[in-house]
Order: C-alpha cells, then sequence, then structure tokens
C-alpha cells in the first residue's frame, strides 16, 4: 500500500465546504486586498501565539525580510543564524543586505546550539535568527540570555512552528518579533504564498505594516522603500477557517509522533525525535535520523511510502554562498544530519494501517520484526 508524505486532498474533504463559502465571500465583496478578513486572521493569530500585534504578509520568507528591515538591519550588518533550515532563513538575511554568520546544530534537536552563538558575535551583529525546525522550539532561554547581554534583537524563524511551545510560551512570542509562513504544507497552510509577523512591539508591528505596501501608511506618501507584500484577502479567508482546525490536527499530528515512537523505539539503527521536555512539539516533520539512510529511503520510495530528505545540504555549503568562504568540515552536527535525516509521513489524517505500513517497510529494511500492532 502506498503511503504519500502528505496528502492535502483529506483536509480539503473535511472543510472544503466551509472554505468555499469563505472563499464566496470575498468574491462578492470583491475586496481583495487588505480586505477585512486580513485583519480578523491577524488578531487571530496574534491571540493564538499570545502577541499584541500579527501583520499579514506574502509568503514566510517576506514575514522575515520585512521583520529584519523593520529592526533596521542591512548591508554591514550581520545576523547569527542556524546552519540546517529551509534556504528561506538564510536567503531572506541576505535579501535585507545583511550577512548571514551560521553556527552549527544541537544534534538532538537539529536546532541552532546556542553554546556556540556567542564566539560567532561581532561589533556588525545585529540579531540572532534561531529557527524552530520541524516543529519544535529552539532552546530559547539562553538564546535570549545572549541577546540581552549583547543588545540583539531577536528574529524567530516560527515557519514550522505555529502552536509550539516552549516552557508555557508560543513560538513567535519568545523573540522580538516572530515569523510565521502559510505555506500549503506547512501545519496551517493557504492555497498558495501567506505570511504572518507577530510582535508586542508596537512599533515594530506598525513598520512592518508600511514595509508591506511600499513603505508608506498614507496613500502616495512613502516614508521608507517598502515592499508589495501582503498577506492575500482570499488568503486570510482561508485560513480563519482552518484556523478552528489547528489543535486538533496538531493532537492527531503527536498521536502519530507517539505511535512511531514506540513502534520504532528498539530499532538500534534509527532514532526518533527526542523529547526535551521543552513543551509542545507541532510535528510539521517528523524526522528520523537513521544509518544506511539512502539505502532506506530507495527502498521506502520503491514501496510507494512518502518520505523525504529535510535538508540535504547545509546552509552555510550552498553554492550561492561559496563566497562566505565556509567548507566541509565547519559544521560537523548539520553536515552529519545533511547526511542522516529522513522524513516520514505525519498528517493528521493518516490512518492506522497507513501507519502500520510506514513502520512495517522501516523494520523490514532493517531486518526487525513485524510491527507492534496498536
Ligand atoms: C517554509 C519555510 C520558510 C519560508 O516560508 P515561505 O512561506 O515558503 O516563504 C522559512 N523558513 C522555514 C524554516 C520554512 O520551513
Amino acid at each position: 500500500m502506498a503511503v504519500p508524505l502528505l496528502d492535502l486532498k483529506r483536509q480539503w474533504e473535511e472543510v472544503g465546504r466551509e472554505i468555499r463559502e469563505a472563499i464566496e465571500e470575498v468574491l462578492k465583496s470583491q475586496w481583495f486586498i487588505l480586505g477585512p478578513q486580513v485583519k480578523e486572521l491577524e488578531e487571530e493569530v496574534a491571540s493564538y501565539c499570545g502577541t499584541k500585534y500579527a501583520v499579514g504578509v506574502a509568503s514566510g520568507s517576506d514575514a522575515l525580510l520585512l521583520a529584519l528591515k523593520a529592526l533596521g538591519i542591512g548591508p554591514g550588518d550581520e545576523v547569527i543564524t542556524t546552519s540546517f533550515s529551509f534556504f528561506a532563513t538564510a536567503g531572506s538575511i541576505s535579501r535585507s543586505g545583511a550577512k548571514p554568520v551560521f553556527v552549527d546544530i544541537d544534534p538532538l534537536t537539529f536546532n541552532i546550539d546556542p553554546s556556540l552563538i556567542e564566539p560567532k558575535i561581532t561589533s556588525r551583529t545585529k540579531a540572532i535568527l534561531p529557527v524552530h525546525l520541524f516543529g519544535q522550539c529552539a532552546d530559547m532561554d539562553p538564546i535570549l540570555e545572549i541577546a540581552r547581554g549583547h543588545n540583539l534583537a531577536v528574529v524567530e524563524d516560527a515557519a514550522q512552528a505555529i502552536g509550539s511551545e516552549y516552557k508555557g510560551r508560543r513560538a513567535g512570542s519568545l523573540g522580538t518579533l516572530g515569523c510565521f509562513s502559510f505555506f500549503p504544507s506547512k501545519n496551517l497552510g493557504g492555497f498558495g504564498d501567506g505570511g504572518m509577523v507577530t510582535t508586542d512591539d508596537q512599533e515594530l508591528a506598525n513598520k512592518v505594516e508600511i514595509l508591506r505596501r511600499h513603505g508608506g501608511s498614507i496613500e502616495y506618501h512613502h516614508s521608507m522603500i517598502g515592499y508589495n507584500s501582503r498577506l492575500d484577502t482570499l488568503q486570510a479567508a482561508i485560513l480563519k477557517v482552518k484556523l478552528k482546525y489547528l489543535d486538533g490536527w496538531t493532537e492527531r499530528r503527536q498521536e502519530n509522533a507517539r505511535y512511531y515512537d514506540q513502534a520504532l523505539r528498539d530499532l538500534s539503527e534509527v532514532e526518533t525525535p527526542p523529547d526535551l521536555g521543552f513543551g509542545r512539539h507541532i510535528y510539521n516533520q517528523y524526522t528520523l535520523r537513521a544509518k544506511r539512510r539512502d539505502e532506506l529511503k530507495a527502498r521506502l520510495q520503491e514501496k510507494g511510502i512518502g518520505c523525504k530528505i529535510y535538508y540535504p545540504l547545509p546552509l552555510p555549503l550552498q553554492e550561492c554562498y561559496r563566497s562566505l568562504g565556509y567548507k566541509e568540515g565547519d559544521m560537523p552536527q548539520a553536515e552529519r544530519a545533511a547526511q542522516e535525516v529522513i522524513s516520514i509521513p505525519i498528517f493528521p489524517e493518516l490512518s492506522q494501517r497507513e501507519k502500520e505500513e510506514v513502520v512495517g517497510a522501516i523494520r523490514d529494511f532493517y531486518g526487525g520484526s513485524s510491527p507492534i500492532s496498536a
């Protein structure tokens, strides 16, 4: 039996009717740019994340860019970030004009290793940009302490972590600003691109709002050089419907994760994602560390079981960053992760049979016995 890595059609079956109605309402109003649903969603996301403000933007990548620009970051500045993430994390720093400065990861969580940050701080450093990878928060307390000590901003890349928690506080409310993505494969996904910036700082929220519409709050008067980066009213209307279901979907992802944790626990060649006790992990991905990873991937693919390598090449080793001078061996943990990680299906609508199929294929590959039946 084939098992997809993600099947959004099942979610559509659940919420399609309600979403059609929400879309119809926008179509009737013809208010496509910054319609009332955008403001409503902003208020709901701010409350969901525990921040005073939220500003809808065109994508998660732009959320990062506009957050950095709102902080006044640009050419000549440096921003410290992780070596192991989706490209947009680093790309957004570069698009702001600043230089990304990469730090290796903690091998357990795949998130930035806080103990390696301080030596990378220079007089040009303006911010630290941790990523809550796969839906688990980075270890924020030491990061926030370092930031306070050096007067640096903290921009959270929470693109994969909406609703994730660290010691009782939600992703997006921990740093100076939080950045979210509504790309369709994220836990809260739109029907196209979308993003949001969260913050408790009114001045920064205002700046992001101005930056998303060409740098002006009064029509045709521009205080800054901004962007065209608004969240569409249509996307906001769709996301408003989906947000009501998000916690239920998250619980199902967590149940799927518990099943895999149990069913793969005894395999010595596989490490399941550890729980460090920081709080709620929302499992945008369920990522294993696996011996003979490439062979396992080929076997799963042969059987039609969805899997993917997030991510095969650390950020400092990307071709476009060759001029920054990083070389193999600089980020041993990120490089090892790139060789060993593999993500398997975790989406909320997975059936028990499908989960058993995934587990069976992995156990079969490692010569383990048949899956533990629940
Ligand atoms: C998806 C993602 C982004 C970018 O979001 P887009 O909406 O696709 O622009 C940034 N960082 C991380 C970690 C992501 O997973």
